[in-house]
C-alpha cells in the first residue's frame, strides 16, 4: 500500500530540525524515551503541557521539550488514553488518504482468509493491531459491524463507513459501540444502530471452513460470533476426526461455554458420536440448537442444557461420568489486573474438573481470553489443575486467534487469547 508521505527533499531534513506545528503535547523528558516502543497508547501522566487548541479526535503531534517530533495521534482529554498513536514518522501526513489506506491494507490483508469460499465471516479491521486504534469491523456474509472505542474513530466514522461500502458494497453496516464501560471511559455515550443499508435479519446466516452458522449481531456476545476461535476450532476438528477414525469410533464430547455452538458443529462434522453442550444462556443454545438442525446433524434436546459450567462438571464427577474430548472455552474471568487472582483460581478449577472427567488419551481443549493473564501464567494454572487431579498431560498444541486477529508487536495488549490442547492420561 502507497504510503502518504511528504516529498522526499522534505524526509531528508533532520528530526531536530522539524517545525512542529500547533497544537502539539510536549511529553515528560522521563517518559520520551518510551516512545521508541511505538506503543499506541500515550497516557495522561506522560504529557506535560500542550500547545495550541484542540478538540477531543484531533490531531496533535507529541514532541520533547526541545520540540523534537515523538509521534502523531488523535487526543481526547476526557480519556486516560490522551493520545493514541497513529505514526512516528514526522513526514506522515494523517489525511483522508491515509484513512483509507490504513483501511484497505487491513481489508487486503485477510484476502487468503476468505479466498477458498469456504468462510465468508471474519474480522477486517482488529483495532490497534491494524494501526486504526479504537475501530473494529466484523464482517458477517454481506453485513458488517462497527464497533467504534476512542472518539478519534467516532469524529470519523462517516468518513470510514462510506470507505466501507465503497470496497465492500455490504447490505447493512451495523453499529455495535456498547461497550459501555469503554465508551464511558472515552466520554462518549453507547451507539447502536444502522449506520448504512437494510437493518439485519434476527441471524445472519454465515459460512466457517464449510460449516453453517447462525449470528445475531443486534444482541450476539462480541459483535455476534466468536471469530477469534476460527482457526483452534478447525484444529479441533481434524483431531477429532483422527480420534474418532471419521467416525468409526465413538466419540462424546463435552463441550463447556458452548454460546451458540461453534465447538459443537465442528466435533460434530469431525465425527464425534455426541457433543453434549453446557451453557448459562437460554438464547445461546436456541441458536446452537437452530445451528446444529442447519448442518444436518442429528442431535438430542438433552445435549443442550442450560447450566452453570462450575455445577454441572461437579455434577458430572458425582455421576462418575467420562468424557472422550472436552472443551473449556469461557468467558473472560479477568477484567483487570486487580481480578487475577480469583480468575486463576476459576480456571484452575475447571480445568481440575476436567482432568478428572477424561478418560485416558482424551483430549482437553482449554482456553482462556483474560488479557491480564499471559500465555505463561495461563500454562502454569493448567499444570497446578494437573497435578492436584493427578493426571498426566502433553500438549500437543499451543492456540491462539486465527491471522483475521492479528497482534501487533508494538501492542502485547492484543495477545488476550490463550489455549492449549493436551492429551491426558
Ligand atoms: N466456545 C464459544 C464461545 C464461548 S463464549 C464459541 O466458539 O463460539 C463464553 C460463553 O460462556 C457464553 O456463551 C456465556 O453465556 C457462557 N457462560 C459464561 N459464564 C458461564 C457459566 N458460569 N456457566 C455456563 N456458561 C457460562
Amino acid at each position: 500500500m502507497k504510503a502518504h508521505s511528504m516529498p522526499a527533499a522534505a524526509s531528508n531534513s533532520r528530526v531536530t530540525t522539524q517545525i512542529i506545528q500547533e497544537p502539539y503535547a510536549i511529553v515528560h523528558p522521563d517518559k520520551a524515551r518510551m516512545f521508541q516502543r511505538h506503543h499506541p497508547w500515550v497516557f495522561a501522566g506522560a504529557i506535560e503541557s500542550v500547545r495550541g487548541r484542540v478538540t477531543d479526535g484531533d490531531l496533535i503531534t507529541l514532541c520533547t521539550s526541545d520540540r523534537e517530533f515523538l509521534a502523531r495521534g488523535f487526543w481526547n482529554r476526557h480519556s486516560q488514553i490522551r493520545v493514541r498513536a497513529l505514526t512516528w514518522e514526522p513526514q506522515t501526513v494523517i489525511d483522508d488518504q491515509w484513512w483509507i489506506d490504513r483501511i484497505d491494507r487491513a481489508i487486503g490483508a485477510r484476502a487468503s482468509i476468505l479466498a477458498d469460499g469456504q468462510t465468508d465471516a471474519c474480522r477486517l479491521i482488529a483495532s490497534e493491531n491494524d494501526g486504526l486504534p479504537g475501530l473494529t469491523v466484523d464482517r458477517y456474509g454481506d453485513w458488517l459491524v462497527l464497533q467504534a472505542g476512542a472518539v478519534g474513530i467516532e469524529t470519523r466514522k462517516e468518513l470510514i463507513v462510506k470507505a466501507l461500502i465503497e470496497r465492500l458494497h455490504p447490505r447493512g453496516i451495523f453499529e455495535r459501540s456498547d461497550d459501555s464501560e469503554m465508551r464511558h471511559k472515552e466520554g462518549l455515550p453507547i451507539a447502536v444502530g444502522v449506520l448504512y443499508g437494510e437493518p439485519p435479519p434476527a441471524l445472519i446466516p454465515i459460512t466457517e471452513n464449510g460449516l453453517h452458522f447462525l449470528v445475531d449481531i443486534v444482541h450476539g456476545h462480541k459483535t455476534g460470533f466468536y471469530l477469534d476461535q476460527r482457526e483452534t476450532r478447525a484444529l479441533y476438528r481434524r483431531w477429532l476426526t483422527a480420534e474418532s477414525d471419521h467416525g468409526k469410533r465413538p466419540l462424546t464430547v463435552l463441550n463447556c461455554f458452548s454460546y451458540t455452538g461453534g465447538f459443537a458443529a465442528y466435533g460434530l462434522s469431525g465425527g464425534a458420536t455426541r457433543v453434549i453442550n453446557i451453557d448459562s444462556s437460554e438464547e445461546a443454545l436456541d441458536i446452537a440448537r437452530q445451528t446444529m438442525a442447519l448442518n444436518g446433524f442429528k442431535v438430542e434436546e438433552d445435549d443442550f442444557r442450560e447450566e452453570d459450567v462450575f455445577r454441572a462438571l461437579r455434577r458430572f464427577r458425582d455421576l462418575g461420568q467420562q468424557f472422550d474430548a472436552i472443551v473449556l472455552d469461557p468467558p473472560k474471568f479477568a477484567q483487570t489486573q486487580a481480578q487475577v487472582d480469583g480468575a486463576c483460581r476459576g480456571y484452575k478449577d475447571i480445568n481440575w474438573l476436567a482432568f478428572r472427567l477424561l478418560r485416558p488419551g482424551g483430549l482437553l481443549l482449554t482456553c482462556s481470553c483474560s488479557g491480564a493473564i499471559d500465555t505463561d501464567l495461563f500454562q502454569k494454572v493448567v499444570f497446578g489443575a494437573l497435578v492436584d487431579a493427578k493426571r498426566e498431560a502433553q500438549i500437543l498444541a499451543r492456540l491462539g486467534p486465527g491471522p483475521d486477529h492479528p497482534i501487533a508487536l508494538t501492542f502485547p495488549e492484543g495477545a488476550y487469547l490463550k489455549g492449549l490442547l493436551c492429551r491426558v492420561w
